[in-house]
């Protein structure tokens, strides 16, 4: 899990590459390198919380500034009135696997359902 830790700080950082696509003084938003929509991007905070849990209880305004960012990217690659999804993906069940807080922004193409997997 350490690697998974740091591994959108070295993004953030530039250490290692990634498409970025936003940024703000806060936030930074790229590529999903996996995607899984036409329209896939993760916007992430540069102060790293493991989830969004503990960034809405530690930094509510700064959450704010990620949905806004989010919302940003969707315009950004023109799927704002077609429409999106933005996931927070929180601990095991819902299969996090980087514990830096990242929003994902879905969109691009009709969207399937979500929840069990088998919709
Ligand atoms: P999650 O499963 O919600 O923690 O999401 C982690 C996401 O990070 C996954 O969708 C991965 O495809 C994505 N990811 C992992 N490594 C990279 C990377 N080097 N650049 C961009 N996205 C990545």
């Amino acid at each position: 899990m350490s690697d998974a830790e740091t591994l959108f700080e070295r993004i953030i950082a530039r250490e290692i590459p990634a498409e970025i696509v936003h940024e703000t003084e806060n936030t930074v938003a790229f590529r999903d390198i996996n995607p899984q929509a036409s329209v896939h991007a993760l916007v992430v905070p540069k102060q790293r919380y493991r989830d969004v849990g503990e960034l809405a209880e530690a930094d509510p305004a700064l959450l704010a500034e990620v949905l806004t960012a989010a919302a940003a990217v969707a315009k950004l690659d023109g799927i704002a009135d077609s429409g999106y999804r933005v996931v927070f993906n929180t601990g095991a069940d819902a299969g996090q696997t980087v514990f830096h807080v990242h929003a994902h922004v879905l969109g691009g193409e009709q969207l399937g359902f979500f929840g069990r997997g088998d919709g």
